[in-house]
């Protein structure tokens, strides 16, 4: 068939079979298919729908357009953990050595920030010399002689899902749940795993808004994963809030280090709370434990006993980064910068946060990327001193944000105290894990 009579049989709602599919990919990728017309079949499956079997099939035929991982003779389970991505999310930097430490392999294949969420590769770049552009055997060694690695996607990794990916950024098709889930699936079944725990979020940070459409993705993502033989669950979690204390590339990874080194405060709390609920939950799925509450015991002992910190500190040295920062995180935040403190407008409770705005306001003074190719400034950022349900009195500080310039605070200065509402009545906090879809 050609692609417009592919085109038009989904625009006129009819079913494709998976070697149509196939074909669909294959042309994406040898070039056949004209952008033209692979954006227009974009359109035409965002419109009509994809069934299950469609869904599963397109993410069959882009997982073929590249290589796949195998560590099955490591003898040893391997698995990971995929969040759709939120604002002051960093809980990959801690899973990973985390279940490493507990005897899992962790292939993780991370992305960068875009827009108002952050990315776990931009966050490591902020360790000086630690390198994400690994080469295969590079990939291949770390993650053997350390139980972990954290690298980006290479040009042989679904190599239909970059061409696809970049046409639906700039042609509105993101936000389809078929193609949302075979773009995801695709390439964390590349990563050749045995369990995968997705960690779906919801609110106001998140980049789907309904809470029906994030169970839906939550299902279906569940859904494709075992149908693939991957043991797969997902977390439905709340964004109405940034997680944790700090938003920023270094201020995060000083975060996970405190964490690490066993040393949490409150506000970084949350981090560990769905951290410890997405490990401990990989850990039931590869079998290391055999409850819940086994896998969160075990999970405290690595962090009590400094396992953790110590596998971190291993990858650091193996990625080529500068390992010190282990044992002295201060010296990830830079000293000279400018401070802003945002106070509260009146007593009351915090009734709303909106984190998309401060996730935003965080890239806008340089700590994110508006387009792919900006540069990052990996020391900017802003630490939660308040979260929902809190009390304040008027006045009482609310975050700080820590940028370059006074131009660069009075830009965001509205923004950051507009992201609030403070309410009269005393509102019960958000439950940070809303729902299991197993
Ligand atoms: N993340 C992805 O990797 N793909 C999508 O389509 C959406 C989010």
């Amino acid at each position: 068939m050609s692609p417009q009579d592919l085109i038009r049989k989904k625009r006129d709602g009819k079913r494709f079979t998976p070697a149509e599919i196939d074909a669909f990919v294959q042309g994406v990728c040898d070039g056949t298919w004209a952008d033209y017309q692979t954006t227009a079949f974009l359109m035409a499956m965002f419109i009509k729908g994809l069934t299950h079997s469609e869904q599963n099939a397109l993410t069959s035929a882009m997982l073929a357009s590249g290589e796949r991982f195998d560590f099955s003779k490591l003898g040893a389970p391997v698995a990971d953990k995929h969040s759709t991505g939120g604002v002051g999310d960093k809980t990959s930097l801690l899973i990973a050595p985390i279940i490493a430490a507990c005897g899992v392999y962790v292939p993780m294949i991370s992305g960068r920030g875009l827009g108002h969420t952050g990315g776990t590769l931009d966050k490591l770049e902020s360790i000086s010399g630690y390198n994400v552009r690994l080469s295969k055997s590079e990939f291949k060694k770390t993650i053997k002689k350390c139980g972990f690695v954290l690298a980006g996607q290479t040009e042989n990794i679904v190599p239909a899902d970059r061409k696809l990916y970049a046409l639906r950024d700039a042609t509105a098709t993101v936000e389809s749940i078929p193609l949302i889930v075979a773009s995801i699936m695709s390439k964390k079944l590349a990563e050749g795993l045995d369990a995968l725990v997705l960690d779906v979020k919801t609110g106001s940070g998140a980049f789907m808004q309904s809470e029906r459409d994030v169970q839906q993705l939550a299902k279906a993502l569940v859904e494709t994963g075992n149908a693939f033989g991957v043991k797969t669950e997902a977390v439905i979690s709340d964004m109405n809030q940034p997680l944790g204390q700090y938003i920023g590339n270094a201020l995060e990874v000083f975060e996970c280090l405190k964490l690490l080194r066993n040393e949490p405060n409150a506000q970084m709390q949350p981090t560990l709370d769905l951290t410890i609920e997405l490990a401990a939950r990989i850990l039931v799925l590869t079998k290391i434990c055999d409850s819940i509450e086994n896998a969160k015991s075990k999970i405290q002992n690595v962090l009590t006993s400094g396992e953790g910190l110590e596998k971190f500190r291993q990858n650091i040295e193996l990625q080529g980064g500068d390992a010190k920062i282990c044992d002295n995180p201060e010296t990830l935040l830079e000293k000279h910068l400018f401070e802003v403190k945002i106070k509260s407008p009146a007593s009351g409770y915090i009734s709303k946060i909106d984190a998309g705005e401060i996730g935003r306001v965080v890239s806008a003074i340089g700590g994110g990327r508006l387009k792919v190719e900006d540069q990052i400034d990996y020391a900017v950022g802003y630490a939660c001193e308040k979260k929902l349900g809190d009390a304040v009195a008027e006045h009482e500080i609310l975050g700080t944000l820590f940028c370059r310039s006074k131009a660069h605070a009075a830009k965001v200065l509205a923004k950051l105290q507009m992201a609030y509402k403070i309410g009269d009545e005393k509102s019960p906090k958000p439950k940070l894990i809303k729902e299991i879809i197993k």
